[in-house]
This record gives C-alpha cells, sequence and structure tokens, in this order.
C-alpha cells in the first residue's frame, strides 16, 4: 500500500463545487489541492489515481447508527443484528456514530465502545452517544458530564426519546438538565456535546424541546432531533423547529409501508426543506442502521421485521438529486460538510488541507459509488470490497 496518492483531475465536490482538481493525500491526510499537482522528485512510490471519470467528495458521516444492533421491541427475537464493517464502506460511510437506542439494558456502553475501537481497528472512524432513549439517562461512568469529559470516543447524549410511546416520557425540565451536562461536558471536553433527540409520533411533537430553551440560557442548537420526516405533522413542525434556528435530521432507512403510511421519503424532506429556505448547513441524513424495522401487510398485520441499513444514506442523496432536483453540492453537504458541524468533527466531512483522508469517488455517469477510502486507506474498489470485516463471509458479500 502506497501512503502517497495524487488522485488526477477529479471534479471536486468538497462539498462545495471547487472544479477541476487534483488532490494529494499523504498517509491518513490531505496535504495538497491544486491544479497540476505532481509527485516531484519524491523519493517515495507514489499512487497516481485518474479521476477524471468521478466527482471527488469527502467520506459521508452518518450521525445515527446501531452498530452493535437495536431494537428488541417485538421480544428477545427481535433484536437486529450488528453492523459489519462493508455495510458502511460499500454506502461510502466513512465515519459512523453509534448509539444504544430503546434497549439499554442489554445492550450496554461496554459493548459499544468495543464495537466503536473494532470498527476503527477494520478502517473507518468511530464515535458514540452515551445516553440511551431514557430520561434520566443511562451513563457508564455516573453523569453525561463525566462520560463527554473521560471517555474520548463520547461527543455527545443520545438518542434521548420525546413524543414517543417508548420514552420515559421526559419534562421539559428534565430535558433541559440533560442538555445543560452535555453542554458543560462538552465544553471541558472540547466536543459538541450534543444532545440528539428521537423524536416519535406522539401529539407534543417537537414542543419539549422548545420549551426547555425557552426561558432558559441554552440554544436552540444543544437539541439534534432526529426521525424528522417519519410524519407529515413532525415534518411540519421540524421545519419549524430548522426556521428558528435549528438543526434537523431525517432518517433514510424505511419501508414501502411507512412511505405508504405518512412518512416522507428523506430525499423529499431534503428538498422542501431547501426550498422553504431552510440553509443546507442545518440540514442532515442518517440512517438509523441497524435499526429493527417492522414490515406490516395493507391491514397493519406485523409480518416480520427488517433492519435498516446504512447504505440508505446515500441512496437518498442520490435520489434527492435525481428525483427531487437538490443539487449534487447540497445533497453531499447533507451527509458530509454538515453532520460534521453538528457534531464538532472539524477533521472530517470536507475536503481541505490537513483533513481526514476520507474520500469518495462517484461515478459521474450515474452517481454510483466507485472508491472510498478512510483515514488514507482504500477500502472499496469499483464498487466492491477491498477490505472485510473481520468476521465477514467474503464470499457471501461478494455475490
Ligand atoms: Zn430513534
Amino acid at each position: 500500500m502506497n501512503t502517497i496518492k495524487l488522485f488526477k483531475n477529479a471534479h471536486l465536490l468538497a462539498p462545495e463545487d471547487l472544479g477541476v482538481q487534483d488532490v494529494l493525500v499523504a498517509a491518513s491526510k490531505i496535504i495538497a489541492i491544486g491544479s497540476d499537482l505532481t509527485a516531484g522528485d519524491s523519493n517515495f512510490p507514489v499512487e497516481i489515481i485518474d479521476a477524471s471519470d468521478f466527482y471527488l467528495t469527502p467520506g459521508f458521516v452518518d450521525s445515527l447508527v446501531h452498530f452493535i444492533g437495536g431494537g428488541g421491541e417485538g421480544g428477545f427475537a427481535s433484536r437486529t443484528p450488528e453492523m459489519q464493517l462493508t455495510d458502511a464502506t460499500l454506502g461510502g460511510v466513512t465515519t459512523a456514530i453509534g448509539v444504544l437506542g430503546t434497549d439499554a439494558t442489554t445492550r450496554t456502553f461496554s459493548n459499544l465502545l468495543a464495537k466503536a475501537h473494532a470498527l476503527e481497528s477494520e478502517g473507518i472512524s468511530t464515535y458514540c452517544y452515551t445516553g440511551s432513549y431514557q430520561v434520566p439517562c443511562r451513563t457508564l461512568l455516573g453523569s453525561i458530564t463525566d462520560d463527554l469529559i473521560l471517555i474520548d470516543k463520547f461527543i455527545g447524549v443520545g438518542e434521548i426519546a420525546i413524543s414517543d410511546h417508548r420514552s420515559s416520557q421526559p419534562t421539559f425540565t428534565e430535558l433541559r438538565k440533560v442538555a445543560a451536562e452535555a453542554r458543560v461536558g462538552g465544553m471541558l471536553a472540547g466536543k459538541a456535546g450534543i444532545v440528539s433527540v428521537h423524536v416519535g409520533a406522539g401529539a407534543s411533537l417537537l414542543d419539549p424541546l422548545h420549551r426547555a430553551v425557552a426561558g432558559s440560557e441554552l440554544t436552540i442548537r444543544q437539541f439534534y432531533p432526529t426521525h424528522i420526516n417519519r410524519n407529515q405533522a413532525v415534518f411540519n413542525a421540524g421545519l419549524h423547529f430548522a426556521l428558528a434556528g435549528g438543526v434537523i435530521d431525517f432518517t433514510t432507512s424505511t419501508t414501502a409501508y411507512d412511505l405508504q403510511h405518512g412518512e416522507v421519503a428523506a430525499a423529499h424532506a431534503l428538498a422542501q426543506a431547501l426550498a422553504k429556505g431552510i440553509p443546507v448547513s442545518r440540514l442532515t441524513l442518517s440512517s438509523d442502521g441497524n435499526a429493527s424495522l417492522p414490515i406490516f401487510d395493507s391491514s397493519g398485520q406485523l409480518l416480520g421485521l427488517e433492519v435498516g441499513k446504512v447504505s440508505t444514506l446515500y441512496q437518498s442523496a442520490r435520489s434527492a438529486v435525481l428525483d427531487y432536483q437538490v443539487s449534487l453540492p447540497d445533497a453531499l453537504a447533507a451527509i458530509t460538510s454538515s453532520p460534521a458541524d453538528v457534531l464538532g468533527l472539524s477533521h472530517k466531512g470536507r475536503v481541505a488541507q490537513g483533513k481526514d483522508a476520507d474520500i469518495v469517488l462517484i461515478n459521474k455517469s450515474n452517481l454510483h459509488i466507485d472508491s472510498v477510502y478512510a483515514k488514507g486507506q482504500q477500502l472499496v474498489k469499483a464498487g466492491q470490497p477491498l477490505v472485510f470485516g473481520t468476521f465477514e463471509n467474503r464470499n457471501l458479500s461478494r455475490s
């Protein structure tokens, strides 16, 4: 593996459109961008990549993944499986944020952190949220603040559930306390200290967040609500929240049943929010990968369970471009620079000098992912995995 790579004549979407550029990578970092870059008289072997057929974009940042599995809401047999490395990399995801979700009893922080480290060893970048659906929050060390200050991988808390029958029915004062702890922990550790909020289909919508912010010293940016496309009422409340200055997140994993029953496709939601004048810096997509997705028949009978897929993240961004006329730089921003900024990951989400060499090459002709590099290492080539997770079945993955 050459540690120096020179991408020639790529159309750079950084994610903003910077036209045709060369990009020079050394080890895990992007060290130069410009036209007519050469490797000079380097004594080191340089891999030259002809990128003239491709858009070169930042690796994707997925802000909500149940990478140790989630679910369990239909009994023990409905607990979903772990994510494998290529589930992320084939979808261009090079940074994933792991969460517990509904179940903080059989899913634990020890397991979450171990899996985060395993995925790092296998090649991508990972972070986690402390807490889960419930308030008061489960934590590893006894408080949200301690977890954020002392555990490197914890960058925020969540997903805290509101307006949902599965939530712990938190009061706005409790939400305010969670946000205050996360804020102070984040400040002391130099992290985002964001509160990820799972928004259910309950009638109170986003009101608990507005009430937690009103009359406090907290800003609306402390909260990062997700599943905002779950139905039209939540979507409308989300637009209101974003127009008030908040950041909102749309979930890309879905089922045909959900889309037929009021869910707004994430791609369509992104297009509509942009059309309302909400800047893309306040709009993100996340996959909810490895969450459980119940499948119902037309009469509402449970037929079975599917598992959310990280690969839907880029599929939705691509659909926003092809089906809903969103510009490619805006669609990419919603899965790169916007989540990186919300999560305080300053070395992620952009192709720029000094950033991590997380790079996706997208075929210009059909917008499919061709190659994926994470911290300078190529993990996907011509749409196929070059690197597998430790226990992945290579034959199955190639079929
Ligand atoms: Zn959720």
